[in-house]
């Protein structure tokens, strides 16, 4: 099964992209995980795109054609992938459908989170990610048992720099501007399912299965 699932920095996203792996079993695909491995590992696409990440911006489409394609190729994406923060512009979305075609498969749902502005910036002013296994919690709202230390595997949390104030309002207008269309894209296509995503993860997650059912 084919998943994209698309929405603002901040819906969650990513989270329900954690749950669903085991429900679904199979795997993520994050391209912003993606471009932060290949930072920590010095990876020229990881050096190029660094710069345009601290400021909110989108890295270059052919980059992430290029990474995302790769990863598809994987063995364990033979029986799908849930596609997290990939396409997030038209022209992301018009290489997805040509990569897919090549190989005779195609999207089976896209799903769209709707979460509020405000919501959004406290989610990601807040947000504190665990460095091992990427699980999200929140300063307030999803606070950890040991400060700093995650509760699933005992991992270091992190902030991200590009969830600081100023960046993220300028991620969110970056969405506004270039991912939004992506929407409209897979609207006319017929194929967009929206969500209220911003109820609890559990009652994200139930809405996102019965969509699937
Ligand atoms: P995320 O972890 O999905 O919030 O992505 C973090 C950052 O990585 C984004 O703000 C972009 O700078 C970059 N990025 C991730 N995915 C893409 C993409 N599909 N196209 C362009 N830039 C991306």
């Amino acid at each position: 099964m084919i998943i994209v699932l698309f929405g603002p920095p901040g819906s969650g996203k990513g989270t329900q992209a954690k749950a669903l792996m085991d429900k679904l079993s199979v795997p993520q695909l994050s391209t912003g995980d993606m471009l932060r491995e290949a930072i920590s590992q010095g990876k020229p696409i990881g050096v190029k795109a660094k710069g345009l990440m601290d400021m909110g911006q989108l890295v270059p489409d052919a980059l992430i054609i290029d990474l995302i394609q790769e990863k598809m190729k994987a063995p364990d994406c033979k029986n799908g992938f849930l596609l997290d923060g990939f396409p997030r512009t038209v022209s992301q979305a018009v290489a997805l459908d040509q990569m897919l075609k090549k190989q005779s498969r195609k999207i089976d749902h896209v799903i769209s989170f709707q979460v509020p502005k405000d919501k959004l910036v406290k989610r990601l002013t807040g947000r504190l990610v665990c460095s091992a296994c990427g699980t999200s919690y929140h300063e307030l709202t999803k606070p950890v048992t040991k400060q700093g230390v995650c509760d699933k595997c005992g991992g270091k949390l992190i902030k991200r720099k590009d969830d600081e104030a100023n960046v993220v309002e300028a991620r969110l207008d970056t969405f506004q501007e270039e991912t939004m269309p992506v929407e409209g894209y897979y609207q006319k296509q017929g194929m967009l399912r929206t969500i209220d995503a911003t109820g609890s993860e559990r009652e994200v997650s139930d809405k996102i299965m019965g969509l699937l059912q």
